[in-house]
């Protein structure tokens, strides 16, 4: 058993002044793996005082410098990819195959921000005027459970970019995780106080960084209720706040589409990471007139879905990251049962044999009316819902039907006619044909799905402030 009773503060790791101490318990077996101790107030004002420190001088670094770091924590990463995906399946519960292509994602934002450093204009003209981009200065980092490494690798890439400094504040369910890349980080040798991580609770070390006086920004991806309070509080200080929020993305089979390939992948795609993931196609969006064509082949997909030990190779679906996680989608599929849909597969309770994890069934209902619950609300579990559309104009009607605005998919045999749908759907990213990732494509939400963009060029803007010198 781990524990982790200390936080990184100004490149040190320290005893806290919080003794709170949470239990980090396995998802698949609810073994105890290890206990952390929780921050509090004083620990973030602690933390915010090293970023504040170090800013003074790491806002003046280069770029040279700063993607000489860059690289150093990329290589650092990538020498301890193997650990990493190993305590993400040990701590979180993803599934061996997501698990390794997270950690794997984690070196492409590293990878990306170099990339985006090497042609970036810090400096612009705008009418007779120069304009300087400079860092926006300490930022608050808020991150959740369903792929914290990758979100804080992110995060710190373009905050190091910018020539920000950070306080960190992961999900209390991801400290081992947490705690070793830290380690990795620290190794690498960053700058003390560039980065500080205070394990805690959100209304505790979350809280205190959204009302610190002396960050400037918070960078926040997480659910659209926590969202809306962190920008309700953020306002006090007139903070900048980018919003990475829930999602209820459409998946458009459009009529001319290989059916045969794409229910399947689009049974398999819903259940991405557990079914745990913003950008997961939850809203199965298909011809009416091919309705049972379409059950047909999303139950025989549903039927190879393996559920089980996220450690096993061929693992689809893991367990949930929580009991509290596992009783909401229970909870969701009960919602779907008692609103008329109909269950085509899976349905409430835990796959026979897995009765000591998070488990649950792969489920997928049809027959769903885009006004029900279960097709308007993110339950962020394995239960996908299948919609049928009289024609294009419904489908996309149906598919910006919605508060949520972050993903979408589109499949057709004629890719120009994909990207015709695509254009017409109020979401952030739409993927025709297929699922992609692109680490210098703009990423966010329209709508309740966020506020603002990360990676690339788009992200990186958002940690810097405009200055005008008019000479
Ligand atoms: P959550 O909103 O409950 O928590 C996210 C983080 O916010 C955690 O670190 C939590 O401790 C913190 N927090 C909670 N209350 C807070 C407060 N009052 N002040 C400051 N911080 C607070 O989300 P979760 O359950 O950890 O993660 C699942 C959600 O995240 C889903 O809704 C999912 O869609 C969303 N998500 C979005 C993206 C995206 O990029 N858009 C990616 C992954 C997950």
């Amino acid at each position: 058993m781990k524990s982790i009773d200390k936080g990184y503060i100004n490149g040190a790791f320290v005893t806290l002044h919080g003794t709170q101490v949470f239990d980090l318990v396995s998802p698949t077996d609810h073994q105890l793996l290890g206990q952390v101790t929780l921050g509090d107030e004083t620990d973030v004002e602690r933390a915010v005082a090293a970023a504040k420190e170090a800013f003074k001088t790491f806002r003046h670094s280069s770029v040279a410098e700063r993607i000489q770091l860059l690289h150093n924590l990329r290589e650092a990463v990538s020498k301890r990819l193997p650990e990493l995906t190993e305590v993400m399946i040990q701590e979180y519960g993803g599934t061996r195959q997501f698990c390794t292509m997270s950690t794997q994602y984690s070196l492409s934002y590293f990878d990306s921000l170099i990339e985006t450093l090497q042609n970036f204009e810090f400096e612009r003209k705008a009418g007779h005027t120069m304009v300087q981009l400079t860092a926006v200065g300490v930022v608050g980092i808020i991150t959740p459970w369903n792929a914290s490494n990758g979100f804080i690798c992110s995060k710190l890439a373009t905050a190091i970019a910018a020539g920000c400094t950070v306080v960190a504040k992961p999900s209390e369910m991801s400290a081992l995780q947490t705690q070793l890349l830290t380690e990795i980080f620290h190794e690498a040798g960053l700058p003390k106080g560039l980065f500080n991580v205070v394990n805690g609770l959100g209304n505790v070390v979350g809280n205190a960084i959204t009302t610190h006086p002396d960050i400037a920004k918070i960078s926040f991806t997480g659910s659209t209720v926590t969202g809306k309070h962190i920008a309700r509080t953020a306002v006090d200080t007139i903070k900048r706040v980018t919003l990475e929020l829930g999602g209820k993305s459409p998946n458009i089979i459009l009529d001319d589409a290989d059916f045969e390939k794409a229910i399947p992948q689009a049974v398999f795609g819903a259940y991405m990471n557990n079914g745990q993931a913003c950008i997961a196609p939850t809203r199965l969006l298909v011809p009416a007139s091919r309705l049972e064509e379409v059950n047909q082949l999303a139950k025989a997909a549903a039927a190879q879905v393996v559920v089980g030990n996220p450690s096993d190779e061929n693992t689809n679906v893991g367990p949930m990251v929580s009991e509290k996680q596992y009783e909401r989608v229970q909870s969701y599929i009960n919602i779907g049962i008692h609103e008329g849909a109909t269950l085509l597969a899976g349905g409430t309770g835990k796959p026979a044999g897995l009765e000591n994890g998070n488990f649950v069934k792969a489920t997928i209902f049809t027959n769903v009316r885009n006004d029900m619950r279960i097709a308007q609300e993110e339950i962020f579990g394995p239960v996908l819902s299948i919609i049928p559309y009289e024609n294009e104009a419904d489908a996309i009607a149906i598919a910006n039907d919605t508060t949520y605005g972050l993903a979408a998919y589109v499949t057709s045999a004629d890719e120009q006619r994909a990207i015709r749908v695509a254009a017409q759907i109020d979401a952030g990213r739409v993927c025709v044909n297929g699922f992609k990732h692109d680490p210098l494509a703009p990423f966010g939400g329209f709508k309740q799905s966020g506020i603002g963009r990360e990676f690339g060029t788009f992200g990186l803007e958002e940690y810097l402030e405009p200055k005008s010198i008019l000479i």
